[in-house]
């Protein structure tokens, strides 16, 4: 009961999730304010008020009690591009914002501890319910964010899988569509990577 209580508060918050400034589910209804990018203002670790330091290359936030200079890169995230017969390619609808209801490629963040290979066939999983079995790496894209600041996206060209499609967690749907048929893309480093698959691997 007590977790039923839990479960339903979470899912009714109006919060949205803290997941990398803002990828996560909100409230029905309202309207999606993409968050502040984000910013080196106080320490992580102590808490204090980060002053601007010159790292011996360029002036950078810093903490005096920590020692500890801060910097801004790309997040790393991984994609892939599933296929299915000659043709097919496996896209997701996104159930959370930013872009909520348009297509993507299956994937999502790389986390601590996992290779950017684990990474993407874990979020495939996730949202599509299938398992890669044969995964090779396609390429690169870093473009700028407006949450992150940047993000790079490796992507990785899925020959085989198993299990059967189950839409869950960022995706309210998935589908293989023909080349032809195939979704506008919400994300351009998806429509870049896309653009890449084609080119390669026609
Ligand atoms: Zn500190």
């Amino acid at each position: 009961m007590l977790y039923w209580v839990f479960k339903r508060a979470l899912t009714e918050s109006s919060l949205v999730t803290a997941r990398h400034g803002g990828y996560g589910k909100k409230a029905s209804g309202m309207s999606y304010e993409p968050p502040k990018p984000l910013e080196w203002n106080y320490c992580p670790i102590c808490g204090n008020r980060l002053i601007v330091a010159h790292d011996g290359e360029k002036d950078r936030p810093h903490c005096p009690g920590c020692r500890r200079f801060y910097y801004r890169n790309p997040v790393p995230a991984a994609c892939c591009f599933v296929r299915r017969g000659e043709d097919e390619l496996l896209f997701t609808q996104r159930a959370v914002e930013p872009c909520r209801g348009q297509w993507s490629l299956p994937g999502g963040f790389v986390e601590v501890g996992e290779t950017t290979e684990e990474a993407a066939l874990r979020e495939l999983y996730e949202e599509t319910g299938l398992r890669g079995l044969q995964i090779r790496l396609l390429g690169l894209n870093t473009k700028a964010s407006p949450i992150s600041g940047a993000i790079l996206v490796v992507a990785y060209v899925v020959d085989a899988f198993e299990g059967e499609l189950r839409p869950d967690t960022d995706a309210m749907d998935a589908q293989f569509f023909k080349r032809h048929e195939r979704p506008p893309l919400a994300f351009s480093v998806h429509r870049d990577l896309l653009a890449l698959y084609d080119q390669i691997e026609r």
